[in-house]
């Protein structure tokens, strides 16, 4: 049996709350954290007959990316969709779960099944978030480094692309001298005492610092451990918004948004003006991506595609790149398939079932 405090652990694993942008309201919205789950739901937004279909297939959780909950409440009366989805998920004992900014600046969250569907590869984050790093510094007697070392890189630090256990090491003479109340690891209380040390550092994402901290003080054999802990302005690839990739083969512009129409299955796709040149390079991001227009261009793509494009954002594309607004639901619609798989692999006995619900408000003539 596993509670929602589990499936928000791994959800939290797969795309950590620290990373959603901070107008956003991620995480659980409604419901106990002790609440046995029965069967989750995934959606994209959570609506009146999103929460009719939980009901009605034995779900009391869902799991959706836009937030029910974005901003405080004053009231919560039957005068509005929000509040009585709110009331009729609060009665029905159902839980309410949100991932939506911190999954869309993951590697593998919301632009990723996006690319998937249109066939891109050699994938990069198109606007790496910046802070997201830390660096360790600390000391460690000699015949402790590989234990040591070894612990911090199992917590997770020392990532860089494609390299893991990466660090630096220098050697070095730490002193120090215990009172009374001390119990020195080398040497005796009260007498000043030199040991060869190695300075060590290696560089983890800020949201692990207490696993990394925890591994370290465990491993390490002194009472007091030193460390450093500093903030790096360094771009974190792996973390950010929207998504850079190639397509296999180049293709005729008009045949490119013929085939995002038909794979992400819109009843429009809104472009600019076509430039005359093969698309290779995708830019991509889901939902509103206005404001990655400019690192779409300097990313040299070919085509932006996202959604949520008013009229003036149109004129910016300047022939510089083609935007292809396809639409907010069309471009996040497979994120519910992510969510679901992510969820049955780690919860195989739970079944995480994809609301068949239509909830774009939007409609094409
Ligand atoms: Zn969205």
């Amino acid at each position: 049996m596993n509670i929602i405090q589990d499936l928000a652990d791994y959800l939290e694993q797969i795309a950590p709350l620290d990373l959603q942008e901070s107008y956003d309201n991620s995480g659980l919205i409604i419901g106990n954290t002790n609440w046995i789950i029965k069967n989750v739901l995934v959606a994209l937004d959570v609506t009146e007959p999103v929460i009719d279909e939980a009901i009605e297939l034995g779900c009391n959780v869902i799991v959706s990316h836009h937030p029910l909950i974005f901003k405080g409440l004053k009231r919560i009366s039957d005068q509005n969709h929000l509040d009585r989805g709110l009331i009729k998920a609060i009665k029905n004992d159902i839980a309410i779960y949100a991932i939506h900014t911190n999954y869309d600046n993951v590697l593998h969250g919301v632009n990723a099944m996006i690319a998937e569907k249109i066939g891109l590869e050699n994938c990069s984050i198109l606007d790496p978030k910046r802070k997201m790093l830390k660096k360790l510094y600390t000391f460690i007697p000699v015949a402790h480094y590989d234990k040591v070392s070894k612990a911090v890189f199992e917590a997770g630090a020392g990532h860089i692309g494609n390299y893991s256990e990466t660090g630096f090491s220098s050697a070095g003479t730490g002193s120090f001298k215990g009172n009374e109340a001390s119990n020195p690891a080398y040497g005796k209380k009260g007498m000043l005492e030199k040991v060869e040390e190695i300075k060590f550092e290696t560089i983890f994402p800020a949201n692990i610092e207490r696993k990394v901290i925890s591994a370290l003080l465990k491993a390490h054999p002194y009472e007091e451990v030193a460390f450093d802990i500093l903030s790096l302005d360094n771009a974190y690839s792996k973390v950010g918004s929207g998504m850079v990739g190639s397509l296999k083969k180049p293709m005729e512009e008009m045949a490119f948004l013929k085939m995002l129409k038909k794979v992400l299955g819109t009843g429009a796709v809104r472009y600019t003006p076509l430039r005359g040149k093969p698309v290779q390079k995708v830019a991509i991001c889901g939902g509103a991506g206005r404001f990655l227009l400019n690192n779409a261009i300097a990313a040299g793509a070919d085509v932006f595609v996202s959604a949520d494009f008013k009229y003036h954002d149109f004129f910016d594309a300047d022939n510089k790149i083609v935007v292809a607004d396809v639409g907010h639901y069309e471009s996040e619609q497979f994120t519910r398939d992510l969510l679901a798989k992510e969820i049955r692999q780690k919860f195989p006995i739970i079944a995480a079932l994809i609301s068949k619900v239509n909830t774009n408000p939007i409609k094409y003539l």
